[in-house]
């Protein structure tokens, strides 16, 4: 099939705040090919940014818009795909956005190969072999602004059915170690004794590795399942001094990685026990599935991040599905009701409380045009009285 339109869609809610919520808008973008098939994706990163690479006029070779790119191409295998990835790249050399800019063409073109020959994308990706494992869902939540609240939500998500949760952000690390730990507190007793808590520390530390020893010692009672980024997405220096300590709780990180690279530097040199890849930041499912391979080559187990719709969960689960020990999966339970009504159904979980992969063709998931256009902020961009760039209808 040949791709005959590129459509970048920004969406937000009417009234964005500064809360550490990425599901307020988002960056979505349709790839349609001449037989009448379309895949959809989703990146999560900062939706106008995005626009401007798929529509920023050339600069040089080296700085070639993302539609240019792929309009006219072929898309008939998973070969196709790593091709036009690798164009992206080459074309886009210059562009420092472009694989946050493409997560959402990457995903939308897995989705769109797969209806196109019939198969879910986790089979696409690892073989007409593989089997998909069900994954246990923790629900991902931001901490309370106070313990009281926290254990008031931990509460909540347990009687949602939820026997695993992360919370994160918010006031972790702002008041001091005495507030750090009862919010921890908090949440265990919320979530009761048998749960899985998670703790995720927004990157509060900065490069400060003897703060965040001291804090994994003091979490380390709570039976937490991990520390999430104690540190600055780029401070692989202070992972490094981190493990080196030899904290007495695993720890995670990633979802920075903004290329293969970068999530490549985390598994070689950061000492993580969790690598946490975003399929919408990392440039797609292509380099998230890279990822996951070298974690299992590393013996790091292989998380997915996902702060944002169903259709971003759903791009997440393929990449691991065929991993049966990679079993945790981050699963958004809040967000605005944008990212809540993205798709017609969300990637439910089952009698038994797993998720599990679709086995329906491409991601498995059918995104809600009503919604798209209900939360449409409309784009149009003129340079020198041209216009470069007009919302496509949804
Ligand atoms: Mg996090």
């Amino acid at each position: 099939m040949r791709i005959v339109s590129v459509d970048p869609f920004y969406v937000k809610v009417p009234q964005v705040s500064h809360a550490a919520d990425g599901t307020q808008d988002s960056f979505l973008v349709r790839v349609r090919a001449d037989n009448g098939l379309e895949g959809w994706g989703e990146s999560d990163a900062s939706p106008l940014v995005c626009l401007a690479a798929y529509c920023c006029p050339m600069s040089h070779g080296n700085i070639i818009n993302i539609t240019e790119s792929l309009l006219g191409e072929t898309l008939d295998s998973v070969a196709d795909v790593a091709r036009l990835h690798a164009k992206v790249l080459r074309n886009g050399l210059d562009i420092q956005q472009v694989h946050h800019a493409y997560a959402a063409a990457d995903i939308a073109l897995w989705d769109l190969l797969g209806k196109q020959l019939g198969q879910p994308v986790w089979r696409l990706l690892d073989g007409p072999q593989a089997v998909a494992h069900p994954k246990r869902p923790y629900a991902s939540v931001l901490f309370g602004d106070t313990p009281e609240a926290t254990r008031e939500h931990a509460r909540e998500i347990r009687a949602a059915g939820f026997d695993a949760a992360k919370f994160g952000w918010g006031p972790m690390g702002k008041f001091g170690r005495e507030n750090d730990v009862a919010l921890v507190r908090a949440a265990r007793e919320g979530l009761g004794e048998e749960g899985l808590v998670l703790v995720d520390a927004g990157v509060v530390w900065g490069r400060d590795d003897a703060t965040a020893y001291e804090r994994a010692c003091d979490f380390a009672p709570f039976r937490i399942g991990w520390l999430e980024e104690p540190f600055l997405g780029d401070a692989i220096d202070a992972y490094a001094r981190l493990a080196a300590r030899k904290p007495p709780v695993p720890i995670a990180g990633g979802e920075a990685s903004g290329c293969y690279r970068n999530a490549e530097d985390y598994l070689l040199n950061a000492g993580v026990s969790f690598i946490q890849i975003d399929a919408g930041r990392i440039g797609g499912i292509s380099p998230a599935h890279r990822v996951r391979k070298l974690a299992e080559e590393r013996g790091v187990t292989y998380v997915n991040h996902t702060f944002k719709s169903h259709l971003s969960v759903a791009a997440s689960i393929h990449v691991f599905a065929a991993v049966d020990r990679f079993r945790l999966l981050e699963y958004p339970t809040a967000g605005s009701p944008l990212a809540q009504a993205l798709t017609e159904r969300p990637l439910g979980r089952g009698a038994d409380g797993l998720v599990r992969a679709p086995d329906a063709p491409g991601l498995g998931v059918t995104v809600n045009l009503d919604t798209v256009k209900k939360y449409l902020h409309p784009v149009k961009i003129e340079l020198a009285a041209r216009t470069i760039f007009r919302q496509p209808v949804p």
